[in-house]
């Protein structure tokens, strides 16, 4: 079975048209079809970075599923005229597709040390379903990639979940998903950290604001020059807007 995904150009970046469901069955199809894949889920300040920065956005258009992470994703695309059905977090894609009971094969690669077993173990907890067949952390050295890359092809996972930040994590994916070709890669930013406990995922009632980015600054705030980018991402929407009511759009 072919997918034919309705892919939309956000600020040039691309972004699959699809629901929660449809992006969990697109990643079970690409597991089924064990001839490996990319999936990222990029949010606002990604979305931001990709605009400035062509080599990104590349490998974006190279990915066989881009989610939109964020609020403000599918905000833009509203305000644009090109709806997006909805949010479609990597950690809501993981834990639905995770739920579905279907055993899955995974290597957790990424985050400081340890923080990935501790993830590993949480992960086996909740889903009995789930094989955690590697570990390790995000901080390996460019001359460790190479062993890096056979401890996951001995591990055979079907799913590498990548959490290294973007766009540390897309490289990665890109560089390497020609030496791992049965396993489907996919960019998870700071999961880890949530799923090990270390950090707290936003209450529903501020995400539904649209306010998880500001759940995690408060947590950690070093990531405020990251966030700074967000009112340059609204303004930048606005402005097209209007050009596209001034063009007749
Ligand atoms: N990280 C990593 N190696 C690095 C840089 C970051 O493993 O060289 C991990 C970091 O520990 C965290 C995750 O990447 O667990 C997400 O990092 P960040 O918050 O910067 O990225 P985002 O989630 O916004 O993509």
């Amino acid at each position: 079975m072919t997918f034919m995904t309705p892919r939309i150009r956000l600020l040039k970046t691309p972004i699959d048209a699809l629901s929660l469901e449809e992006a969990v069955a697109r990643v079970q199809q690409l597991v089924a079809q064990g001839q490996g894949g990319m999936v990222c889920t990029p949010d606002t300040t990604a979305l931001w970075r990709a605009q400035q920065d062509p080599a990104l956005r590349a490998i974006y258009e190279e990915a066989d599923l881009v989610t939109p992470d964020g609020t403000g994703v599918v905000w833009a695309s509203r305000v644009l005229g090109m709806a997006l059905p909805e949010r479609v977090s990597g950690i809501d894609l993981l834990e639905r597709l995770f739920a579905c009971g279907r055993t899955l094969r995974l290597f957790l690669l990424g985050a400081a040390p340890g923080v990935a077993e501790q993830a590993a173990l949480k992960l086996a907890e909740r889903y009995p379903n789930l094989r955690i067949v590697g570990t390790h952390h995000g901080y390996f050295r460019p001359e460790e990639n190479e062993q890096m890359i056979a401890l996951i092809d001995q591990a055979q996972p079907d799913v590498v979940l990548v959490g290294l930040g973007v766009p540390r994590q897309e490289r990665w994916m890109q560089e390497n998903r020609a030496k791992l070709r049965k396993s489907v890669l996919m960019g998870v930013g700071g999961c880890f950290d949530v799923w090990a406990g270390r950090l707290m995922r936003a209450p529903v009632s501020w995400r539904r604001l649209g306010l998880e980015w500001l759940y995690r600054l408060i947590q950690e705030p070093k990531r405020v020059a990251r966030v700074s980018t967000i009112p340059l991402f609204v303004l930048e929407v606005w402005a097209l807007k209007l050009l596209y009511l001034i063009m007749g759009r």
